[in-house]
């Protein structure tokens, strides 16, 4: 098959079970500015690394975030559009470093 290059689309490894806990590991709030949403919202399952930049749809790749945050970050880093906010938190930085050192070191179904 013509798998090629950075074209990494529908490669989703992340299970619904690890969705689940992942929004439970943020309290059910954005990662980025820690908004929780209203209810009839749904946080977004928003890329660490953008799917253009060959970022997997694996656990240690996504985080809960606000449509808002979303949408502004874009293919940003994420690092750099965290510190670049006004609400920029060091701890909620340091939070979604830690969610993805504990999902990498577990044993995915992906590789
Ligand atoms: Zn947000």
């Amino acid at each position: 098959m013509s798998r090629t290059l950075e074209q990494n689309k529908d490669q989703s490894t992340l299970t619904p079970q690890e969705w689940a806990q992942c929004l439970i590991y943020f309290d059910g709030a954005c990662a980025y500015c820690g908004c929780t949403t209203k209810k009839g919202q749904r946080l977004t399952k928003d890329h660490l690394k953008p799917l253009s930049e060959g970022g997997a749809t694996a656990a240690h790749n996504v985080v809960p975030a606000c449509g808002r945050c979303n949408q502004a970050k874009g293919a940003t880093d994420f690092r750099d559009w965290m510190m670049s906010q006004d609400n920029f938190s060091q701890e909620r930085l340091n939070r979604v470093y830690r969610w993805r050192a504990i999902m990498v070191q577990l044993p995915a179904q992906d590789k």
